[in-house]
């Protein structure tokens, strides 16, 4: 019998670490635990031999995860193991650890969201191991739900049981939510339709020219139909921002490729997990009003990353939205409900608000890299 306790630091928390432990231990059939600490992950192994898991473990970590370091006690006489458990997390004062940035809405959870025989068809909100908010919703670490701005969400037994259960794609997804027990968006003024009825619309008015506060993941942006000479010029007048370029998002890529000349690697950079904004050449004729990026050869693109912003463009079905972000220039960014009631009222005619609260990520840029919480 050997038995080992391993030590793991890097971008660990937020990424399916532990449930990606827990099966690779039962493929090997090792007993012990992993848990989260303030450091990283912590994880204890025993059985006939604990070599192949250690190799499939440093070679193969989750898609999302970044380990920086794994240090491996050999153990004598350790304690016997039944089985194997995610265990509570454990803090340790002091200590600071690196929280997974935002990841764009996953493959899979696009697919359900899109099945109407799905009980999250539609819901702005759905997201799994592989997807979601985690570093726009962690207000302390370890990163567990009490520590994000989803504790106030009680879990439904549905969703309760997909999290607990280790073949679920939401074991352990912190922010798990469906229709009947997660947060929810609503037109401000309009507060008793709720999510997609309410992202439609907000698609009605964007169609007519509104610019429309939309809450987004880690803050508020500014949208308009970037098609619309009128919504867009408007949005430039009342933000006062002389001839810096709005962000645009598009559909898709093929949506992308429509407006802009995109290179195979250009391809890559958007479709990156984290969905950044690539500068592109524009094409000539690419319907998207020159008040976007008045005299400028390029637009920044971006594809859409919360499923929110999906159903928004899908809602709307705009080949482009101007999205560009909602604080003020100098200001910090707008981040709470009321917050974006009140100084950006007199740029945006209506607000597409939610309630899953947006804490650290509102304030740093967040969506290229993991940040570290101390
Ligand atoms: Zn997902
Ligand atoms: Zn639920």
């Amino acid at each position: 019998m050997e038995s080992a306790r391993i030590h793991i630091t890097g971008i660990v928390q937020g990424v399916g670490f532990r449930p990606y432990v827990y099966g690779l231990a039962s493929r090997h059939s090792l007993n012990g635990f992993c848990l989260n600490d303030s450091e990283g992950v912590v994880i204890e192994v025993q059985g006939g031999s604990i070599g192949p898991f250690l190799d499939e473990l440093e070679k193969s970590p989750p898609p999302l995860a970044r380990i920086d370091s794994i240090r491996i006690e050999r153990l004598e006489n350790g304690t016997e193991y039944e089985d194997f458990t995610i265990r509570e997390s454990r803090i340790v004062p002091g200590k600071s650890v690196l929280v997974s940035p935002d990841m764009a809405v996953c493959p899979d959870c696009l697919r359900e969201m899109l099945d109407p025989a799905d009980r999250r068809h539609l819901y702005p909100f759905i997201n799994c191991t592989n997807c979601g908010p985690r570093y726009s919703i962690v207000l302390d670490i370890p990163y567990d739900r009490p520590n994000t701005t989803m504790a106030g969400f009680r879990m439904c037994p549905e969703c309760e049981h997909e999290y607990h259960d280790p073949a679920n794609r939401r074991f352990h997804a912190q922010p798990n939510a469906c229709p009947a027990c997660g947060p929810s968006a609503w037109m401000h003024g309009n507060e008793g339709i709720k999510n997609y009825a309410a992202i439609e619309e907000a698609g009605k008015l964007l169609k007519e020219g509104a610019v429309v506060a939309v809450k987004g993941l880690g803050g508020f942006h500014l949208a308009c139909d970037a098609m619309d000479p009128i919504a867009v010029s408007t949005l430039r007048e009342r933000k006062r921002r002389s001839n810096k370029p709005f962000a645009l998002m598009v559909p898709d890529l093929d949506s992308a490729k429509l407006i802009c000349e995109v290179s195979p690697e250009e391809g890559y950079a958007l479709l990156d997990r984290t969905r950044p904004i690539v500068l592109l050449r524009k094409k000539a004729l690419s319907g998207i009003d020159e008040a976007a990026a008045p005299g400028n050869s390029r637009f920044g693109v971006m594809l859409p990353y919360t499923p929110l912003h999906h159903l928004l463009l899908r809602a709307s079905a705009l080949k482009a939205l101007v999205m560009t972000s909602g604080n003020l220039s100098e200001e910090p960014i707008v981040i709470s409900n009321r917050e974006a009631l009140d100084k950006l009222s007199k740029l945006a005619d209506s607000f597409l608000l939610h309630d899953r609260d947006i804490y650290a990520g509102g304030r740093f840029d967040c969506r290229s890299s993991g940040k570290r919480m101390a």
